[in-house]
Formats: structure tokens, C-alpha cells, sequence
């Protein structure tokens, strides 16, 4: 074995003892089984129940949005941003080409094509200098909107993602997509509880996107949510996620093709739980920061990923970012950790190189693939401090 893989495990093992020891669990330790029993007496399991108005109350509360309106999962939530956001069928998105599938895939959703831009180290997150130049490169300004001259189409927003936790440059990027008339919607599916100035990411933006899958830092079993300031919005969202019905006691009556995305009330009543535990669950994860520092601080050619200046990280996924110069050893040391039950994982294979958006158009990716070769997530979850 190379010495850094040996190093890290023997770091890691110090911290964690001995393995298995998973990536990422949930951890039920609240109110759960009690709200759950809750909604399941009521009967009101599915989309309309108390749990729901309370979940949403909660999340707006927590993060500082006036509205939130909880979908079926992060993808779902995402979809109807970009939808609200203005994004038609033939436009271009511009999205970070290192985050999650569901970013671009949502773009898909709306019959849009995902425009891929670099991230920069310092926050994993959308470079707010590097977009502005490539903007000033291939866009023109027509009737007030912004066309890709090299393909001819309308770029319609923009969504920048909050990679594991730690905020991106949304300040920086809000002051670009101004200049270029661009709305944002906030992928903040891995940031709750994350701030930027004191304020809650996924709130700086027209529209944010959050996350309760399983593997996020909050879970309903699957879910989602948007967040926004502006009640117009707010009430689209809510009329598109519940198929376009309009009220009525008895009649079922849709003024347009809306969808069945709102999230059950037995989901919710699980978030109610959740959400009461989000502030020990933080600081559990900082505790957790801080014994892998002190474990990998001296060691050479590996630094553990740190919240950017100006901002506090929720820390949802631990993240290791190799020197430039031991890249080539990022599979010896996955190897290596899994081979010793620390399950770790590489960040995600940059969205521009996947099958179905491999022909998108892209800015150069120089920050992203030195990225993408050097990152590894080791176990995050909260109960490990
Ligand atoms: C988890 C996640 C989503 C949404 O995921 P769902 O599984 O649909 O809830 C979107 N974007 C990013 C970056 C994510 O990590």
C-alpha cells in the first residue's frame, strides 16, 4: 500500500474506530415514532394533513423564507422552481457541471437544455468570475434577454448548488445574473441549516430547492421544498404541485396541466421530528469536523474541506480534498478506506461527461475536473461525534 492511503485510513481510524462505518445515516432520535403514530391514527396519511401546514410553517421559520411549500423529493421541488423561475422549452439553464444528477435532469424536465459551468475550490461552488467572463464571451442581450450566440437560445436562469453542505458564492453569482437579467433558483437540496452573512442559503435567490432524502441531514423517507419570498410564487407552487385543482369542496376541476407532487402528510410528520433535532445534528457534524482535523491536519498531501470565510456550513458530508499533485491516488486511498469499512465515495462525475448530457453546451470545466479528481467524502453522519 502507497504511504497517503495508509495515512488517511490510520487518521480515519483514529476518529471513527474500527468500521464498518457507513457514509451517511439518519438519525431518529426525536419525536418520530410518536408523530408518525400521530398521522397514522388521523388517517390523513396522504397529501393534505396537519403535518404538512406544520412542516412548511417550520421550514420557513428555520430558514427565514416567508414561504415554503414541501414536495415529494428535492428533484421534484427543483423542477417547479425552474418552472416558476420563467424556464420554457428550447431555453438554456446554466448549472454547475459538478453537482448531483437532479440538477440538470430537472432542467431536462422543463424541455430546457442544461448549460455547464466551472466551480471554483475555495466553495466547490459556481465560479462567479470565471461565469461572468465565459457570459461576456457567448451571450448578447436581446429585448432584455440573454441568447447564446454560438447556439442561438434564450439562457432563461441560472441555479447554483451548495455542494455538501458548504455555501457557494451565491452573493457573487446573484451580482452576474443580475447584470444578465438571469432569475436563480438556489439548489440548497444539501444545505439546510447552511448560512452565508447570517442568512439561510436557498433564500438569496427567486426560488430554493431543498432535500429530504434519506442520505440529506434532515429526512421525511423521500421529500422536498421550495422557498421563496414571494407569496405569488408561493401559491403557484402549492396550485402546481397539487395537480392544478382548483378549490372546490367536491368538484375536480384543473386549470392546467399541473402535477402530483405535494408532499404526503406521513413524510411530513416525519420532518416534524426531523426538524426539531436539525440544531444538535449541526452541531454534532462540527464536533465531527473538528476530530478529522485535528486527525488529518498534519497530514501532507491531504486537506480536509473547511466552511468558506463569511459563511457556517451544515458540514453534511465530511470532505477530503487531495493535494493536485496526489490526484492520481484518489482510487488507491477509496480503495483503501473501503477496503477498511470507512465507506468513502468520489464526488460525482461531472454532469457535462454523462451519457444523456455529454452534446450540452459548456464553459471550460478547468476548476471542475481538478475537482472531481482530488475529492473524496468519508463518514458524515451525525451520530459519529
Ligand atoms: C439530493 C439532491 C437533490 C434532490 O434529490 P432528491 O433525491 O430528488 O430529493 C438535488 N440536488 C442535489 C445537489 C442533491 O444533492
Amino acid at each position: 500500500m502507497n504511504a497517503l492511503p495508509a495515512t488517511i485510513v490510520a487518521a480515519l481510524a483514529n476518529v471513527l474506530g474500527d468500521g464498518p462505518v457507513p457514509l451517511h445515516e439518519p438519525h431518529f432520535d426525536g419525536n418520530e415514532s410518536r408523530y408518525l403514530s400521530n398521522c397514522v391514527a388521523s388517517t390523513y396519511v396522504s397529501s393534505v394533513g396537519a403535518y404538512v401546514d406544520r412542516f412548511e410553517a417550520e421550514l420557513a421559520a428555520f430558514t427565514g423564507a416567508k414561504h415554503a411549500v414541501a414536495t415529494v423529493n428535492g428533484t421534484s421541488a427543483l423542477h417547479i422552481a425552474l418552472l416558476l423561475a420563467g424556464v420554457q422549452p428550447g431555453d438554456e439553464v446554466l448549472v454547475p457541471a459538478l453537482s448531483f444528477v437532479a440538477t440538470a435532469n430537472a432542467v431536462r424536465y422543463c424541455g430546457a437544455t442544461p448549460h455547464f459551468l466551472d466551480s471554483q475550490e475555495s466553495t466547490l461552488g459556481l465560479d462567479p468570475t470565471a461565469m461572468r467572463s465565459w457570459l461576456a464571451e457567448i451571450s448578447t442581450m436581446k429585448s432584455g434577454e440573454c441568447v447564446n450566440r454560438v447556439t442561438g437560445k434564450r439562457i432563461s436562469a441560472v441555479v447554483p448548488m451548495h455542494g455538501f453542505g458548504h455555501p457557494c458564492d451565491v452573493v457573487g453569482v446573484m451580482e452576474v445574473a443580475a447584470e444578465y437579467g438571469l432569475p436563480v433558483v438556489e439548489d440548497a437540496a444539501e444545505s439546510l441549516g447552511s448560512l452565508v452573512n447570517g442568512q439561510h442559503t436557498g433564500t438569496f435567490g427567486l426560488l430554493g430547492t431543498l432535500s429530504f432524502n434519506g442520505n440529506k441531514i434532515i429526512t421525511t423517507g423521500g421529500g422536498g421544498a421550495i422557498l421563496t419570498n414571494d407569496a405569488h410564487l408561493a401559491q403557484r407552487a402549492k396550485h402546481l404541485t397539487t395537480t392544478a385543482k382548483v378549490l372546490h369542496r367536491w368538484e375536480y376541476t384543473h386549470d392546467e396541466v399541473g402535477y402530483n407532487y405535494r408532499m404526503p402528510n406521513i413524510n411530513a410528520a416525519l420532518g416534524c421530528a426531523q426538524l426539531e433535532q436539525i440544531d444538535s445534528f449541526i452541531a454534532s457534524k462540527r464536533r465531527l469536523y473538528e476530530s478529522y482535523l485535528e486527525a488529518l491536519g498534519q497530514v501532507d498531501g491531504v486537506t480536509l474541506l473547511q466552511e468558506p470565510p463569511g459563511t457556517r456550513s451544515n458540514y453534511w458530508l465530511q470532505t477530503l480534498l487531495l493535494d493536485t499533485d496526489q490526484a492520481d491516488q484518489r482510487d488507491e486511498v477509496l480503495k483503501a478506506l473501503n477496503d477498511n469499512g470507512f465507506m468513502a465515495r468520489p464526488a460525482w462525475t461531472l454532469l457535462s461527461s454523462l451519457k444523456p448530457f455529454h452534446s450540452c453546451p459548456s464553459a471550460p470545466l478547468t476548476g471542475a475536473k481538478l475537482l472531481e479528481q482530488r475529492i473524496i467524502n468519508v463518514p458524515s453522519s451525525a451520530g459519529l461525534s
